[in-house]
């Protein structure tokens, strides 16, 4: 059997004829920038992560930039986030001339440590970008209560974790603005790249609109300098029919993962724990695996793909060398980027694969201590 690590394919059969009526319909509609399909879609999402403005954006790296940019962090400003990410998240910060400034990881949840956080805060930090790791939200309480004490925006990378809530709230709504992606992989994806900025604060949804459109309310006037940075119809049109589909695949991912857990027991994958009170939206599945390179090879030669989450913490990487940052700045990030192993998980996975993952995994342990 081969298993990749997640089949798009699969969920496009799902949903054939759905999608193909959907985009058929953009096609014979003669609109292809803008209109009813992206103010749809806009309208949809942040009835969905209760806020009260959404605006579309052309990718999730775009909805960080554009964020920062509209709450007016730039040149001189440090904004802290995490280093065990993907690493649009610091690029944005450094793109619109703001320091990233690394904070380490709790090693449960592999996301933010309030506590690094705070000790991070220096009188140039501007805002903070908790991202919900492979779709468990971050500690909100606490890092929004640092943003209040401190007079600090927080952006939430919200990109991994569409439908996750921290407390019954839906994440990507709880900051002052939320940043989500439609990349084909992503819990919500499209059929190319797309992403999303949600906020409830009217000035800032109104800047990040303004920013994503040259800096134009009125065709050929500017009033300031901008981008291009849009969602197209077709790609809004195919989110909005998955996006029916969500909570049910979200839930089917829930499944998958409490069968690896208890199936993962006494192997050497430790499995993803889980913070009280939030909802772990599944994007990935990651393990701890003191032995990750043997087992990621025992399983390839199964068939079985698996991921590495993340190979090169963004501290550690080439492209922001110049902060200065070194190996054992943020020991925690480390150690579980090191150990960090993926296995398959989609709504789409059967049981069947499943178990014959789960079957292999036990087998591929034998000699491994847990
Ligand atoms: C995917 C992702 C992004 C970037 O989104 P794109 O749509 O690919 O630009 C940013 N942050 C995180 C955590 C992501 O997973």
């Amino acid at each position: 059997m081969k298993i990749p690590l997640i089949d798009l394919r699969a969920q496009y059969v799902e949903l054939r004829t759905e999608i193909k009526e959907a985009i058929n319909r953009v096609l014979e509609s003669g609109t292809y920038i803008g209109g009813p399909e992206v103010e749809g879609l806009e309208s949809s999402i942040a009835d969905l992560l209760q806020t009260r403005y959404a605006v579309a954006v052309a990718s999730g790296t775009d909805a960080l930039t554009l964020s920062l940019e509209a709450a007016g962090i730039g040149a001189g400003d440090e904004v802290i986030t995490t280093a065990f990410t993907f690493f649009a998240t610091a690029e944005a910060i450094a793109k619109v001339g703001a320091t990233p400034v690394f904070a380490d990881i709790e090693p449960d949840s592999y996301n933010l440590c309030p506590k690094a956080v705070e000790a991070a805060i220096t009188p140039k930090t501007k805002g903070i970008i908790p991202v919900h790791i492979f779709g468990q939200p971050a500690n909100m309480d606490r890092i929004s209560e640092l943003a209040k004490a401190y007079s600090l925006t927080v952006i939430e990378d919200a990109c991994q974790a569409i439908g996750a809530e921290y407390k019954g709230r839906p994440v990507g709504g709880i900051g002052d603005l939320g940043c989500l992606s439609f990349f084909p992989t992503k819990n919500l994806g499209g059929y190319g790249d797309g992403g999303i900025v949600v906020t409830n604060n009217g000035e800032l949804a109104e800047r990040v609109r303004l920013l994503a459109h040259h800096g134009s309310k009125i065709k050929y006037f500017h009033e300031t300098l901008g981008g291009n940075s849009r969602l197209d119809p077709i790609q809004a049109a195919v989110i909005s029919v998955k996006l029916g589909k969500l909570a049910e695949w979200n839930q089917r991912r829930a499944n998958a993962a409490a069968f690896y857990d208890e199936a993962l027991r006494e192997t050497p994958l430790l499995a993803p724990a889980v913070t009280p009170g939030v909802s772990h939206v599944y994007h990935l599945y990651a393990t701890q695996c003191r032995h990750r390179e043997v087992m990621m090879e025992r399983l390839k030669e199964h068939g079985i793909s698996t991921g590495h989450y993340y190979p090169c913490p963004l501290h550690l990487q080439k492209a922001l060398a110049y902060l200065g940052y070194k190996q054992g700045d943020l020991p925690v990030t480390e150690q579980v980027a090191h150990y960090s192993l993926a296995l398959p998980i989609s709504p789409q996975l059967t049981t069947q694969q499943q178990e014959y993952i789960i079957e292999k995994v036990h087998e591929c342990s034998k000699g491994l201590e847990p």
